[in-house]
């Protein structure tokens, strides 16, 4: 899709957070109303006819395009945290990273079984901290489940849509 006012608001930091990583920084784009507005109705347009009912968001970056999506599609937003953030009881799922292990959350009430969820966070990496997402929302038995990332990174050495197999429809607002 790659919408070329997206492209050219999005800030790219280098060495951020260690040497060799290119940080592609979409708080440029929540802030921009005009990026904004593209990001929710773009994803609004594609997912209007699929019968979703919640928006899962992953902490933190997928909050905000998710809350605001999950508005225009009328749909619930369920918020997707780091261990220990979430009050109530939570189902979790753990996961490795390049360094150690780590953990996420939701509420266990936040999904039923009559839920279509989309599973919404800001970059596709590796693939690795949306797996685990994915199957934690899988452990709820939802009626079907969608994921989507605002930007897609097609560097040489990551495949991070290689994760998901066929039974997943995944996409992407823009490939860098
Ligand atoms: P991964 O699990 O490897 O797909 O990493 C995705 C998560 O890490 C997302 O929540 C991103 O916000 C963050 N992330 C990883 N790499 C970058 C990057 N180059 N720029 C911005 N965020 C990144």
């Amino acid at each position: 899709m790659n919408n070329e006012t997206l492209i050219k608001n999005l800030r790219n930091v280098p060495d951020f957070p260690i040497p060799g990583i290119q940080f592609k920084d979409v708080s440029t784009l929540f802030k921009n109303a005009e990026c904004l507005k593209i990001m929710t109705d773009e994803l609004y347009a594609m997912y209007k006819d699929k019968g979703i009912t919640k928006v899962v968001g992953i902490e933190s970056r997928g909050f905000v395009v998710g809350a605001a999506l999950a508005y225009k599609l009328g749909a619930g937003f369920v918020m997707c945290r780091k261990p220990g953030k979430l009050p109530a009881d939570t189902r979790k799922e753990s996961y490795m990273k390049e360094y150690g292990k780590d953990t996420i959350e939701i509420h266990s009430d936040a999904i039923t079984e009559n839920d279509v969820v989309l599973l919404h966070d800001d970059l596709l990496a590796t693939g690795g901290s949306m797996k685990a997402a994915y199957n934690l929302v899988k452990q709820f038995n939802p009626k079907q489940v969608f994921i989507n990332f605002i930007i897609e990174l097609t560097i040489e050495g990551l495949n991070g849509r290689a994760v998901f197999g066929p039974e997943v429809e995944m996409t992407t607002l823009m490939k860098i």
